[in-house]
């Protein structure tokens, strides 16, 4: 039997998840420069306003959560642990501005794999669902590429095209053109946080 304390602190746990909101972020060419597969720290190069954008999430208490392919891993270009340097450096990066990232995801494998963490595959979001009591219908999703608005529109969430990194290219490229289209198109991560605020407030999502 459970007493009453723990029955308590289940409810208010519960009614806090109900409004708990989540920004799931794409990172090369959302966060930093995409240049390619990117294999040792020295080759992360924060965009501009990255910092900026990621310390108003923070300050609203808004989780910030890294969704990232790296299939160079499972493609044998680099190994776990260059990803892991990387990750690490990143997140110095980040600090250095007081912008901090509450959760990350890789997906390692190679496309062939045939995963479920692939995005635009929602294996990762779900499993941030679970760990933080998400409703993903009142998340959002912020990337560079149509994957990542396929990601968002695959689980309900809001999605948000960033112009850095390939965006300008995808944009243009005929499956967004055909299939889902982002709800909102941002010049940089800045941007979209900006837009991303207005939607919250809007609908009074803030979290505990
Ligand atoms: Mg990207
Ligand atoms: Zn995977």
């Amino acid at each position: 039997m459970k007493n009453k304390g723990t029955i308590y602190q289940m409810k208010k746990n519960k009614k806090a998840s109900l409004g708990k909101i989540a920004v799931f972020l794409d990172r090369d060419g959302t966060i930093n420069e995409d240049s390619g597969y990117i294999d040792h720290p020295n080759r992360i190069e924060l965009i501009p306003r990255s910092r900026q954008a990621i310390k108003r999430l923070n300050k609203k208490n808004i989780l910030t959560i890294i969704v990232s392919n790296q299939s160079g891993v499972g493609r044998g270009y680099l190994k776990r642990k260059d990803v892991a340097l990387v990750d690490e450096k990143l997140k110095t990066e980040l600090v250095k501005g007081k912008a901090y990232i509450d959760d990350t995801y890789y997906c390692y494998h190679h496309p062939d794999n045939n995963c479920s963490c692939r995005k635009p595959k929602p294996g990762m979001l779900n499993k941030a669902a679970r760990k933080f009591h998400l409703d993903l219908t009142r998340c959002f999703v912020v990337g560079d590429h149509y994957s990542d608005i396929a990601l968002g529109y695959e689980v309900g969430a809001k999605t948000v095209m960033v112009l850095t990194g390939h965006g300008r290219a995808e944009m243009k490229s005929k499956s967004i053109k055909s299939k889902c289209r982002p709800d909102y198109v941002a010049k940089d991560l800045y941007a979209a946080v900006n837009w991303i605020l207005k939607q919250v407030k809007k609908g009074g999502k803030v979290n505990d």
